[in-house]
């Protein structure tokens, strides 16, 4: 089964809106596999409109459009499909009762124009609108499916997750499903080296890489006839990845590095806290993302100056002039110090050039130090990042949540 979507707009067109609707509704059908080989952008045109809902009705089972349905002489959608697919028009007075009731409800007066919202192809199967005055509806017609809903996104997405996707599912004799696996400190190349035979060989599931921002996830995608299903399918793959990976994947969907992190602490019934120079706060700001993080985080330095690193973390002035802020010293004496300070079970610290220059002492930009420090151990790890300063800020970020990581992972 194949579907087409056309999201209606001018404002489209121009650009002042970014087409999040089509990238909604593709993101769906992909879930119920069905598949989509157009998408189409069309601005508030009768004859471009219906020539684009002509073409998608002669190449696709299925035409979702999105906007165009609101009061206005310039929403023209619902009419427009109406006559390309050979339909009359009539008031449906229950969604004329909706309307009335929810201008009444929302303190609004309704305008004589609102009345166009209730006028429905004839036969369609309407879809209420729960968050705005415009109802949708699905005409079915010569074997074809044509279902026209609101623009606005916080209307589109209740009014599809609400009506359309149970009408869709029966329709469709199969659904996909994807499992994401999040794998941190292994490359993209050499998770494909590792995995090539799984990949090449598996088709239900299909395995597929994507390198993200610091970290690597492999989407696992299932074609069944329910989520059940599925889930067999994937459950034996998503084994072998797991063995051939190992603890390279740190979680699933929507773990994120941060809060896969906070829930080991939490169950070690632990402590963190950072001392930060480059990143500036970020460590911080990543682990206080996560709800809950209380529970594992009272406080973190932000120490960017030499005299605040000596003064509030006692980093030994010596030590910041013989060897520089960047530097392994450094690093491991402001984790210790931090250690000190707050009283927390484990402290990491982060010194180093986020560039575009290269620090006074002539430090290659990207140059990193992370340091860490528990009560018995103080350590160190260089790193040599590339990229810019946002990308060299946040890979040491990632890196220093890794090094934790791998520590809870041995305690
Ligand atoms: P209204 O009753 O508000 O006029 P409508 O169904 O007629 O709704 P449009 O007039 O086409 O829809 O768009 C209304 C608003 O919805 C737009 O200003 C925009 O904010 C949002 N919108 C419309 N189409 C899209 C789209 N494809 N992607 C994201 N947002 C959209
Ligand atoms: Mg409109």
């Amino acid at each position: 089964m194949t579907a087409e979507i056309i999201a209606v707009g001018t404002e489209l067109l121009l650009g002042d809106i970014l087409n999040t609707d089509a990238q909604f509704l593709a993101q769906q059908l992909s879930r119920l596999g069905i598949n989509v080989f157009y998408q189409t952008v069309v601005g508030d045109n009768e004859k471009r409109l219906t020539d684009t809902i002509k073409t998608a009705l002669s190449r696709a089972d299925i035409v979702i459009t999105s906007g165009g349905l609101g009061p206005t002489h310039d929403d023209i959608t619902k009419e427009t499909l109406a006559s390309a697919m050979g339909v009359g028009l009539k008031l449906h007075e229950p969604s004329l009762q909706k309307i009335e009731d929810y201008f009444k409800r929302t303190g609004r007066v309704m305008s004589k124009t609102n009345v166009k919202q209730a006028i429905m192809p004839e036969g369609c199967i309407v879809l209420e609108n729960n968050n705005g005055t415009a109802p949708g509806g699905i005409i079915e017609k010569d074997g074809k499916v044509a279902i026209f809903l609101p623009g606005p996104p916080n209307e589109i997405v209740p009014m599809f997750n609400e009506s359309v996707f149970p009408y869709l599912c029966q329709k469709s004799d199969s659904m996909l499903f994807s499992k994401t696996l999040r794998i941190i400190g292994i490359g993209e190349s050499s998770v494909e080296e590792k995995l090539s035979e799984l990949m090449k060989s598996s088709t239900n599931p299909t395995v597929a890489p994507y390198a993200k921002q610091s970290e690597v996830t492999l989407r696992i995608t299932a074609k069944a006839k329910d989520e059940n299903e599925a889930k067999k399918l994937i459950d034996p793959v998503e084994k072998k990845i797991r063995c051939e990976l190992g603890d390279a994947v740190y979680g699933t969907d929507n773990d994120t590095i941060y809060s896969v992190v906070c829930d080991m602490l939490k169950q070690k019934n632990m402590r963190v806290s950072f001392a930060e120079s480059c990143t500036g706060g970020l460590l911080a700001q990543s682990i206080t993302s996560v709800s809950g993080a209380s529970n594992v985080f009272s406080q973190s330095f932000v120490m960017y100056s030499n005299d605040a690193k000596h003064r509030l973390l006692g980093v030994s002035e010596e030590t910041l002039e013989k060897y520089g802020a960047v530097s392994e010293d450094v690093a491991m004496q402001m984790a210790k110090g931090a250690l000190d300070v707050s009283g927390a079970d484990v402290t990491i610290s982060v010194t180093g050039v986020a560039g575009p220059d290269s620090d006074e002492n002539g430090n290659p930009v990207g140059l990193v130090y992370i340091g860490f420090a528990d009560k018995e151990n103080v350590s160190v790890k260089e790193f040599n990042f590339t990229g810019n300063r946002e990308k060299i800020r946040m890979r040491a970020c990632v890196s220093a949540y890794t090094m934790l990581r791998e520590y809870l992972l041995n305690k």
